[in-house]
């Protein structure tokens, strides 16, 4: 434990000697709020919240971010309040504490087990329904600091995963990761983590494909690093003489993206020319561009597969230059080149952005991060009755979903207990206002009647009907409730 708190204090030499101070106090005080607290594996507990702040200090946060890492766990675990984090240390990282002890409870409310593989439930259904926590948790955090923070706890216990002996739950927990974590840190442009996060949970989702994909690649990916080896040397040599500092270095694919690609790919590992990936880094972007003609002067390069990001960044502001070429031998391979500000920033996304932003209040993002974390802030206007909103977190996202059918097999999900007028509602308003009766797998029941998984559901409409105040009392969503309300203020009727 002395050894990771040294770490820390390592780690953390960017800072100055005041925040420094900050981040001592907190650990104090962390380690005396959790002192006989023991982890599931055994560990003292205070490892893990030093584990936490360790990796976002290699991220090099700012010390708000790391004081509330440290602190992360003591609302939640100790006889401490937010009130008296708040005193100690300040409004800012007893928001941020209190916003990732939210986020906990939340989480205990989820229980994301994988679907069962024989129902027929629709694949983008169950990813609309990811993507819908992932905004949920990013909207309820209202700083991205507090995601940070959750997203390395996540990381932190995954690694330790195996120690609750528990399958079902090690299961649940790992599938979490998979859809709703993993890809929350890739939209934050953390690939690095989200690339981890997968690899991490990898062998609880899919044990068999896991063991599958082991067998199958490690001996392609050791031949495949053995020979990048001996290109690298060459590339080394080459740049050497022409005066360009570089470094070199070659990573193997994470497994969980590797799989992905092979399902695209006939599962043929030789058509994935990434599969350990050749990385030069070097001082500027003009460099960039000279190491990428000097490869082409001695490498032939392959047609269409030259790719200029750092002129045209993606979407998701990656930036580098990618080139295939045939190398020694004449084997096809993938170099990347990029500066060492683009590699931090393709590794740690929007945690690189925090720490090369001048002013920390106005972080500039990449376009897509930033639309997406604005759809949210919209999120977040809509919801004007904080309270109204948390019941319908409990109701509508984290107890048990429901799923029906049209009568034409398209599916809709429902919280449990929803009726046959959320179903009318959800399809449309108008079907909503004018539904006179429903029929449930073919057979004519009670609007108060709730709806089953799997019952297909067939509304009868008539003009002449419309909503009634009873109908108030007999919804389940929100969107239900809100277009009855409607149509009964517009008529007069409440
Ligand atoms: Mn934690």
């Amino acid at each position: 434990m002395e050894k990771l708190k040294e770490r820390l204090l390592e780690k953390v030499s960017y800072l100055p000697q005041s925040d420094i101070g900050q981040i001592k106090k907190a650990l104090a005080f962390a380690q005396r709020a959790h002192h006989n607290q023991k982890r599931q594996s055994g560990k003292t507990f205070f490892v893990h919240p030093l584990g936490v702040a360790i990796f976002l200090a290699s991220r090099k946060l700012d010390k708000t971010t790391l004081v509330a890492a440290i602190l992360h766990d003591v609302i939640e675990d100790t006889k401490f309040s937010y009130e008296n984090i708040k005193k100690e240390f300040g409004k800012e990282v007893g928001a941020l504490v209190d916003g990732v002890t939210k986020l906990s409870e939340i989480e205990k409310r989820i229980s994301w087990l994988p679907l069962p593989k024989k129902k027929k439930i629709r694949l983008s259904q169950k990813e609309s329904q990811a993507e819908s926590l992932r905004k949920m948790l990013v909207a309820m955090s209202k700083d991205i600091r507090v995601v940070l923070i959750k997203l390395a706890d996540r990381l932190n216990n995954m690694k330790t995963l195996a120690s609750l002996n528990d399958k079902d739950r090690e299961k649940a927990i790992a599938s979490e990761t998979l859809e709703i974590y993993a890809p929350l840190a890739y939209r934050l442009g953390m690939g690095e983590l989200k690339g981890t996060l997968e690899d991490l949970a990898f062998p609880y989702v899919y044990p068999k494909e896991y063991q599958e994909l082991q067998s199958f690649a490690v001996p392609a990916i050791k031949k495949r690093e053995k020979y990048l080896h001996q290109v690298e040397k060459v590339l080394r040599k080459k740049l050497k003489k022409e005066g360009i500092k570089a470094e070199i270095n070659t990573r193997a694919k994470h497994w969980y993206s590797l799989l992905k690609k092979l399902e695209k790919y006939d599962h043929d590992l030789e058509r994935i020319y990434d599969l350990v990936a050749l990385r030069i880094i070097v001082p500027d972007t003009e460099t960039c561009y000279r190491v990428l003609g000097l490869i082409h002067h001695f490498w032939r390069p392959l047609v269409g597969r030259i790719k200029d990001y750092i002129a045209v960044p993606k979407p998701n502001g990656y930036q580098s230059i990618h080139t295939t070429v045939f190398a020694l031998k004449g084997e096809i391979v993938e170099i990347q080149v990029r500066t060492p500000q683009m590699h931090e920033k393709a590794e740690n996304g929007i945690a690189a952005h925090w720490h090369y932003a001048e002013n920390k209040k106005s972080v500039k993002l990449p376009k897509e991060q930033l639309a997406w974390i604005k759809e949210i802030g919209e999120i977040n206007k809509q919801i004007r009755n904080p309270r109204e909103f948390r019941e319908d977190l409990k109701t509508e996202f984290f107890k048990d979903r429901i799923f029906t059918f049209t009568p034409k097999g398209d599916i809709k999900e429902f919280p449990l207990g929803a009726t046959p007028l959320d179903f009318a509602y959800a399809i449309h308003s108008e079907i909503g206002d004018h539904c006179q009766g429903v029929k449930l797998n073919g057979k004519l029941v009670a609007f108060s009647r709730e709806l089953q998984n799997g019952d297909v559901v067939e509304i009868i409409i008539s003009k002449k009907t419309t909503p009634k105040l009873e109908w108030l009392d007999l919804v389940k969503t929100r969107n239900a409730r809100e277009k009855i309300r409607h149509f009964l203020n517009k008529h007069r009727m409440i």
